[in-house]
């Protein structure tokens, strides 16, 4: 196998076939219908307000009428939710609805915690895996999941890597920096290892983003428009720390298209090969780390989209949405085969999924 090249061996072949087969894929592909695969959507359980945990930055449900609930942290609603986030017969009538074969479950970015004490988001954590894993156990051939573990405690997040598997979840979702530490700090290195080993994907999401204050104006557009910034940090960082240069076969999903990063690609590809230091510190050139990355389609834009396939491949790409929140790309899987109608966007789902079974 090649650095910097998909890193498919014949157990990757092998759980493709499984995975095509769990999810029921065979069937629809017999109809002519390619299944839609949404890697990241997000899951908040109706249940944590029954918690004996008690923090101040615990996060906390208080459930409204009509099956609304508001999600509150550090005494303030963070985000008004509703059944969407929990509720499985919901969330596959709207599946449905948006053309979408199997969801694959996450947490809410913001309960992955990362500034709890780390018992405490230990225990979210399970609080979360367990729920994850329940709603997936009510329709396994719609739904697979992605958990999280206390990433503030190194130590402990590895060694729950072993309890994500045996659950049989595909990875784990961690935040684009670990409450201020980035992503590419060498302190993270056991984590990074045992997910290469157990052949866990790590989704890195957007959170507690950088630069809100630089922009002013209403919130939610500075928000929405910092979050791919970030992930081009986070993206940025485990470029320079020589994350997937040290671990090539770890797996690692960026979300919303890698935000800014496949745009900023080219400029650092430029500074990489002009400047000594970094050259000397990242022996692989970043436009084949680019490519060692995996990307969902949350751009919004189909010409976005074409642009990103001819940055990174056509075998990085897979379809995302960010259900069930208000940002969420509708209708996913027919706005990334509007885009690109060439790519086999289930086959490189069954890919990222099946590679964690394949080192059990
Ligand atoms: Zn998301």
């Amino acid at each position: 196998m090649l650095a910097g090249r998909r890193n498919i061996d014949k157990y990757d072949i092998f759980y493709f076939i499984s995975i095509f087969f769990s999810v029921g894929l065979a069937q629809s592909w017999g109809g002519f219908h390619v299944a839609v695969v949404d890697i990241h959507t997000h899951v908040v359980p109706n249940s944590l307000a029954d918690l004996p945990a008690r923090h101040r930055l615990w996060p906390t449900l208080e459930m409204h009428e009509g099956g609304r609930a508001a999600l509150v942290i550090d005494g303030k609603p963070f985000r008004e939710i509703d059944a969407r986030s929990w509720d499985v017969e919901r969330r596959m009538r709207d599946m449905a609805a948006d053309g979408t074969d199997v969801q694959v479950l996450s947490p809410m970015p913001e309960l992955l915690s990362h500034w709890l004490p780390a018992e405490l988001a230990d225990h979210l954590a399970r609080i979360m895996n367990d729920h994850i894993v329940k709603m997936i156990a009510r329709a396994p051939d719609k739904f697979q999941g992605i958990g999280m573990v206390p990433m503030q405690d190194v130590e402990l997040a590895t060694k729950r890597l072993d309890d994500i598997q045996k659950q049989g979840l595909r990875g784990v979702e961690i935040g684009t920096h670990i409450d201020g530490v980035p992503l590419g700090d060498p302190k993270l290195t056991p984590f990074y290892a045992r997910a290469e080993e157990l052949g866990l994907l790590v989704f890195v999401h957007p959170l507690h983003p950088a630069g809100l204050e630089r922009i002013g104006g209403p919130k939610e557009l500075a928000a929405a428009a910092v979050f791919p910034l970030e992930t081009a940090l986070a993206a940025t960082s485990l470029l320079a720390g020589g994350v997937l240069e040290r671990f090539p076969r770890l797996n690692i999903l960026l979300s919303h298209g890698g935000g800014a990063f496949p745009w900023i690609a080219p400029r650092i590809e430029f500074a990489w090969k002009m400047a000594a230091p970094w050259s000397k510190a990242i022996a692989q050139a970043p436009s084949e780390t680019l490519k060692r990355f995996w990307y969902d389609t949350i751009v919004y834009a189909p010409a976005s989209l074409r642009f990103l396939a001819d940055q990174v491949g056509s075998d990085r790409l897979v379809v995302g949405s960010d259900y069930p929140f208000a940002i969420r790309q509708p209708g996913p899987g027919a706005f990334a085969a509007s885009a690109l109608k060439d790519i086999s966007f289930d086959a490189n789902a069954a890919v990222l999924l099946g590679s964690g079974r394949a080192r059990q």
